[in-house]
């Protein structure tokens, strides 16, 4: 963090580093280009300084000045985002909350914990695994990005399949409101708490509706047993009925991953390659857990399936180590792609299992159609795909036509009933893509909703609903884009 002493004559650079300190504060260019995008780097913007609050009330403070001032600001935790939901649009203040990174509490015998906003996801089952207790949603960010962010984006995870999304396990949330007021909301477990279900609606808001401060999470006591299968094809029609039947045969895995050739292609040249075969279609990583008692039956039915769809290759890890090393080899997926392309753009579509093939061969045709590679790496077991659209952004051209195919793939979700986004949000990225599932109207309810919390539209504004004058966004502060 910068040493120097604040050396500039902006009133408002001068009042923050008031209420957060001298030396937790950014304001200088070179200092606030690394705070221009997240992790969707098509689009890049300078805030107009990057705060670093170390308590709630240092949070409010800044967010009250904020709001007095009419200054635009969002709050940011590690920047993994890729939707685009923590980018300075608008010139923000970024109250970034990396400096609040403790756990605060941990309570086993009610299997919960109270944790700061920029607590890193990982650590905090690395925290509780000793005692045998973990925290469930696991995006293969986890090793970086922080529950705030979680909460915000409302993550998935590889074993969300079995155990939810991020909204399944926040119990209760401190917030501060855009206008710096502070509220506590949840029923800390309770099941049915009176009022209107705050936690719901914050949960997955994209930063629009508050800051988080604060977050009570529910920890899960770690499966007696668990058994990991790791499948190879050579068509992707196998694999994806592969994926139906197993669902339709009632066992739920704890995971049920999918990625195609050009995915495993980038994967086996990059950190950590495992030596799958580079000539199947696809491959298939399933995990199943719970108690000892079943899990081989469970193990003996996903290998039938398998087998009667032409599986080429099936094994079962014989070891922890080789569970770990297929899914380092699964979650650094995104970040492979450097091995083999200049630039790429993650999507993030749904659609229903049993539509996988089709949507599958549509993305085949819009990667020709478009001269681009895509790969695939996907939650297949709850129809999350993640098209891949790998480019060249120093080519003339190129990256519109990555954006564009990436929107086709969205549309070609939403036609079979999916939707753009299963947890990466809408951020600026899907925003005009909202109108592939949502009418008018309903774009206003939920505008109606976000200005009820956020009634000047400084906070995270020009994220998640179309842009003012191409639909049906009104509202919008002279200052805001
Ligand atoms: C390699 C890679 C793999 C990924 N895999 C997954 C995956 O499997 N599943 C998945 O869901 N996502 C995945 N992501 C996306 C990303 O990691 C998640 O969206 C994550 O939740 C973002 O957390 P963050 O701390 O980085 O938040 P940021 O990117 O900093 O912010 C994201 C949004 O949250 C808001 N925000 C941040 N903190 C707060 C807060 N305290 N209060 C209110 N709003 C806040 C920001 O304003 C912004 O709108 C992946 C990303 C990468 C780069």
């Amino acid at each position: 963090m910068r040493k120097r002493p604040i050396a500039t004559n902006d009133p408002h650079i001068q009042a923050l580093a008031r209420i957060v300190g001298e030396q937790a504060i950014l304001y200088r260019k070179e200092d606030l280009m690394a705070y221009d995008c997240d992790g969707f780097t098509v689009h890049r913007h300078l805030p107009r300084a990057v705060v670093f609050p170390n308590s709630t009330e240092q949070v409010a403070a800044v967010v009250k000045y904020c709001h007095e001032h009419d200054l635009p600001f969002l709050a940011r935790g590690a920047g993994t985002g890729l939707s685009g939901g923590a980018i300075p649009l608008n010139g923000e203040v970024v109250i970034s909350l990396t400096r609040m990174k403790r756990l605060l509490h941990v309570d086993l015998e009610n299997r919960r914990a109270v944790v700061e906003p920029g607590f890193v996801n990982l650590k905090l089952t690395n925290s509780v695994a000793h005692r045998g207790y973990y925290y469930a949603p696991d995006p293969s960010s986890q090793y970086c990005c922080t529950i705030g962010g979680n909460v915000a984006e409302n993550a998935g995870g590889a074993h969300c399949l079995k155990y939810g999304v991020t909204t399944n396990h926040i119990l209760g949330l401190e917030v501060v409101l855009p206008n710096g007021e502070v509220i506590e909301i949840g029923g800390n477990g309770v099941p049915d708490p009176p009022g209107y279900d705050l936690l719901g609606l914050l949960t997955g808001s994209e930063g629009t509706l508050g800051i988080v401060t604060k977050i009570t999470v529910r920890l899960l006591k770690n499966p007696e047993a668990k058994q990991t299968v790791l499948a190879y094809f050579d068509e992707v029609e196998d694999a994806s009925q592969t994926v139906s039947d197993i669902i339709s045969a009632g066992i739920v895995p704890a995971a049920l991953e999918m990625m195609d050739q050009t995915a495993i292609e980038a994967v086996e040249a990059a950190a950590f390659p495992v030596g799958h075969p580079k000539d199947i279609a696809a491959l298939l990583l399933i995990e199943v857990d719970g108690i000892s008692a079943g899990i081989d039956e469970q193990i003996n039915d996903i290998l039938t399936i398998c087998r009667r769809h032409h599986v080429r290759e099936v094994k079962v890890a014989q070891s922890e180590e080789e569970r770990a090393r297929w899914w380092a080899n699964r979650k650094t997926g995104f970040g492979a792609m450097g091995a083999i392309s200049p630039d790429y753009l993650v999507q993030d579509g749904v659609i229903p299992r049993s539509r996988l093939p089709e949507v599958l061969r549509e993305i085949a045709d819009i990667s020709r159609k478009y001269g681009l590679r895509i790969a695939n790496i996907f939650h297949a077991g709850d129809g999350n795909l993640h098209p891949l659209v790998l480019f060249d952004a120093s080519k003339p051209g190129e990256t519109e036509r990555a954006l564009a195919a990436g929107s086709e793939c969205l549309k070609a979700c939403a036609a079979v009933g999916g939707s753009i986004t299963g947890e990466h949000g809408v951020g600026i990225e899907k925003k005009e893509e909202m109108r592939f599932i949502f009418t008018d109207e309903e774009i206003l309810a939920q505008t109606a909703i976000r200005d009820v919390f956020n009634p000047k539209n400084l906070l995270n504004a020009g994220k998640l609903f179309p842009t003012p004058g191409r639909c049906v966004e009104t509202k919008m502060p002279s200052t805001v884009k």
